[in-house]
């Protein structure tokens, strides 16, 4: 750290964060950069320096060129994708964990990171609302995965263990196992797919005019791949779909495969957070018959990325499907079955102290605190449907949670225009989806750090910019 103390450089990084807030509360940062490729790479030094240079002068090249090169994910007219919103005591249990360097893979190498593990995933689906069955005092449990993929992707491997008896361990997947969700499900689900050798899933159509599976649908496909000798293993299923937070209407969907021995994943990346207050919890309708669900506290749920928590109902087909047992790695707590090691629920093999900044966030903010985040911003949400059904030329597309999809009125180029010209304002981002061939734009409000007011302003922009966008022809 040259002659600075460690002391003083945690306390000059709170005061580049504290500042850093400050700055997008005010809106006085755009929340793109206006760059060109390799400009920030030309402002860094050529390579390692031969001798270390003073902490104070590495901060100082934070403030100088890394923050003004950013996309500024925490501002409050930062619209796009999913929010990500860690608080002050998110970010303060992430310094201690990475501090603390736990790399508990296995309870024995790390007993109170993996219990803190298993007891924070235990609390925070007592929160959510989510079925017992999910509670590692029963044969379920969570973990905290890096991501909604990884979260899928085991929940695939785990399906195929399920599916073929523990045959696919040995004989992988023979050309038998399919996987199924809509076009709407979030571009993981294919992957996952894919890496797991299923190739790409079977789509099944949403119900007319909605982004939803079509559970009926779901049980002639399911029918005729098993009539013709395929194994339906797994059904990805979404609480807040990405495109626009449409939510599938799980309780049919499991009773098709109840039916026919699917795995019953539900992706709730996004919205799932929403479950924290009771009067949301309708979008889990149906959990209690899921096989695993997986939530991104990173986006919604006021922790930093990344941090997926994800549960399961039956904790042994997953660390049967994952479980390795090299000479190394062997110990008398694993061997006892007593214990849960985290490397059998996840790809790698190293598994990170991520339950300590959530833990520092639940205590901290406690339930009513995250409800009181979740119901700002959904009264954002709401704010902005308004805004939008208010403005002649705009289209309210649909308004689900804290994501309001709207278009300007007419041919899908001049609403491609408006995201162009917005983005062109470096003053606020949004993105695009597509549904049915209709071009959409996507407002997910979650900062913390955004306001009614910053709401309307962000409003304001659009419209004025849409202002200058002559008349189309009707859509
Ligand atoms: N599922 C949904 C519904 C999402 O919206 C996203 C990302 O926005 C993902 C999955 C992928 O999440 P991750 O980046 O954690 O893999």
């Amino acid at each position: 750290l040259g002659d600075d103390s460690f002391r003083s450089a945690i306390g000059e990084v709170a005061a580049i964060l504290e500042d850093y807030w400050e700055d997008l509360r005010e809106e006085r940062l755009p929340v793109t950069p206006d760059l060109h490729p390799g400009d920030v790479r030309a402002m860094l030094p050529d390579c390692v320096p031969v001798h270390g240079e003073p902490i104070r002068d590495v901060l100082a090249d934070v403030r100088r060129v890394v923050i003004p090169g950013l996309v500024h994910w925490q501002h409050p007219s930062f619209l796009g994708y999913y929010p990500t919103q860690p608080s002050p005591a998110s970010v303060v249990g992430e310094l201690l964990a990475s501090g603390l360097a736990v790399q508990h893979m296995m309870w024995s190498t790390g007993p109170a990171a993996t219990e803190l593990e298993e007891a924070v995933l235990d609390h925070l689906a007592v929160a959510l609302g989510l079925p017992e069955r999910f509670l590692s005092t029963g044969d379920g449990g969570g973990v905290l995965q890096d991501s909604a993929s990884s979260a899928v992707l085991v929940a695939v491997a785990a399906a195929l263990y399920r599916a073929s008896g523990g045959r696919w361990r040995e004989h992988g997947t023979e050309g038998r196992y399919r996987l199924y969700c809509t076009d709407q499900a979030n571009s993981c689900v294919p992957k996952a797919s894919r890496i797991a050798g299923l190739g790409e899933p079977t789509q099944i159509p949403t119900l007319a005019g909605t982004c939803e599976m079509d559970p009926r649908a779901l049980h002639e496909q399911l029918a005729a791949d098993s009539a013709a000798g395929l194994v339906p293993a797994i059904v990805v299923t979404s609480v807040g779909t990405t495109g626009t937070c449409a939510i599938d209407p799980i309780a049919a969907v499991a009773a098709v495969c109840r039916e026919f021995g699917a795995w019953l994943h539900v992706d709730a990346a996004y919205a799932g957070s929403a479950a924290v207050c009771p009067e949301n919890r309708w979008i889990n309708e149906g959990v209690e018959h899921a096989d695993s669900y997986a939530v991104n506290c990173h986006k919604w749920l006021l922790t930093g990325p990344p941090c997926d928590a994800m549960w399961v109902a039956d904790r042994h087909s997953l660390t049967a499907a994952m479980d390795i047992r090299p000479p190394f790695l062997r110990n008398q707590a694993s061997d006892s079955g007593d214990v849960t090691d985290f490397r059998d629920w996840q790809v790698p093999l190293m598994h990170p102290f991520r339950a300590l900044k959530l833990w520092f966030v639940l205590r901290t903010h406690g339930v009513e605190g995250l409800r009181a985040h979740i119901r700002e911003q959904l009264s954002h949400a709401a704010l902005l449907a308004d805004l939008v059904r208010d403005s002649p030329g705009f289209e309210l597309v649909s308004h689900s949670l804290g994501l309001v999809c709207f278009r300007l009125t007419g041919d899908n180029a001049r609403t491609e225009r408006l995201r162009a010209e917005l983005d062109a304002t470096h003053r606020i981002l949004v993105t695009p989806t597509t549904v049915d061939g209709r071009y959409i734009l996507r407002a997910a409000l979650g900062s913390r750090l955004a306001s009614q007011a910053s709401v309307r302003n962000a409003w304001a922009l659009v419209r004025e910019t849409a202002a200058a966008i002559p008349e189309g022809r009707p859509a």
